[in-house]
Order: structure tokens, then C-alpha cells, then sequence
């Protein structure tokens, strides 16, 4: 499928990923003004605990957990102050609480004693810390002001195939090819941009090609996808 789409923009002419890029973004920027993270947090330790809880489950599942567990837990201490159970109690409403519960207490073992109780900022620091992977470290990067990837999700993977940006099913190969053709800067951005946009226009069946502002710069425009 994403084969066709990098193939089929050569065939519309629509132009190189590289020309078409630009106008995408800016238009996205222009459409979802208010494309950001859902997640709720106000401090950096909230952020990573709030990312690592939206792990196969909603961020408004996760928004709906944390207020209470935030006003509980404030320090990476408190997770280690009390036992597993008690933690799992406290995030059993995002799912994998047992999993979960266990990555958090190793995370914060490991803040407390590799990254004095800071969350790192850079992306090789981020996967290190248990339960983290490459996808985590990246929303937490990118929202600390550090982006060092592009975030690649369900939405990402399914618009960066239909407008052509990528040929690649993988995340980590789709990944580096947005990291080619989206400028530096809107690394951080793009993901959001994306995802607000696959959630309001470009739905997974039904994407709404008639009041898509990308319709003359996407080669699947009015191509009904196959399911
Ligand atoms: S034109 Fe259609 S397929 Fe392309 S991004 Fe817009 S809604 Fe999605």
C-alpha cells in the first residue's frame, strides 16, 4: 500500500517528498493550531510517567488516573516508598498495571541513581531506563524541548504512507525516512500535526478527502484504502 502511494505521487506529479513537505506542514500548522499532546502533566517526572501509562491504552484513560496518582507520588522516592501492589492499585485503570508498575520502579530506581533523580533529556539516556522504548523517549524528548526523532504512532505510520513520505510498514524505517524530509525543527510538531489530522480528517476508513487541505498534495486523495 505505501509502495503505491510514494509510486502514485510520481504519477499525479505532485512533486518530491522534499517540495511537498513544506506546504504540508504549514497547512497542518494552519489546520490543527491546536495540535498538541493530550496527556496532562506539569513537571517532567509527571511527563514520563504520563507517557509510560499511555502505553496501549487512551491518553484520556491516562488523564482520568493521574491527577490522584500525581498528588500522591511526587518524587521518583515516593514510587520506591511503597510496595508494587500499591502502585499497581494506583494505575490498574490504564491496563498492564502489573508490567507498568514494575517499569515505573525501575525507572525511578535508575534516576535516583544514574541521573540524580532528573529525567534526562537526551535519547540514548531515555531508552536506557526500564520499560522505556524508542517511542517513549521520543514524546518525552520532543516535549522537553530535545527532539532527537520523530514520534511515529498508528496515525504517523498511516498518514506519512498515504501522502507518500514513506514506502516502509516498520516504525523505526519510517522514522528515519521523516527524519530525511522533515526539517529539524518541526520534528517535535509534525507528529502531532499528523495525529490531530488523522483523528479529525483522516480517519483510517473513512478519511474525508473532500475537506482535506493536503487533497492536491497527497497521492492517495479520493483513493479508498483497502481495509
Ligand atoms: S487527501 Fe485524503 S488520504 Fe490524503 S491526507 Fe487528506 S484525507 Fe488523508
Amino acid at each position: 500500500m505505501a509502495r503505491s502511494y510514494v509510486g502514485e505521487a510520481r504519477r499525479r506529479g505532485l512533486g518530491r517528498r522534499r517540495d511537498r513537505i513544506g506546504p504540508i506542514v504549514e497547512r497542518l500548522a494552519a489546520e490543527h493550531a491546536d495540535a498538541e499532546i493530550a496527556l496532562r502533566f506539569r513537571s517532567d517526572l509527571e511527563l514520563l510517567v504520563s507517557v509510560m501509562l499511555s502505553a496501549q491504552t487512551t491518553d484520556v484513560n491516562v488523564n482520568r488516573v493521574t491527577p490522584a496518582l500525581f498528588a500522591k507520588y511526587r518524587r521518583p522516592e515516593d514510587y520506591l516508598a511503597v510496595p508494587q501492589e500499591e502502585l499497581e492499585r494506583d494505575i490498574y485503570a490504564t491496563g498492564f498495571f502489573r508490567q507498568k508498575a514494575k517499569a515505573i520502579r525501575g525507572t525511578m530506581q535508575m534516576l535516583l541513581e544514574e541521573f540524580d533523580g532528573e529525567v534526562p533529556r537526551r535519547l540514548d539516556q531515555l531508552v536506557l531506563l526500564p520499560g522505556v522504548a524508542r517511542k517513549t523517549a521520543n514524546v518525552v524528548a520532543a516535549e522537553l524541548g530535545h527532539a532527537q526523532g520523530v514520534v511515529v504512532d498508528t496515525h504517523v505510520r498511516r498518514l506519512s504512507q498515504r501522502l507518500g513520505l514513506t514506502r516502509q510498514d516498520d516504525p523505526v524505517k519510517i522514522e528515519r525516512d521523516l527524519q530525511r524530509v522533515v526539517p529539524r525543527p518541526d520534528w517535535a510538531r509534525f507528529p502531532h500535526l499528523l495525529i490531530w489530522h488523522g483523528r479529525r480528517v483522516c480517519d483510517a476508513r473513512r478519511p474525508l478527502c473532500e475537506e482535506c487541505v493536503l487533497a492536491d498534495l497527497c497521492p492517495s486523495a479520493r483513493i479508498v484504502p483497502a481495509p
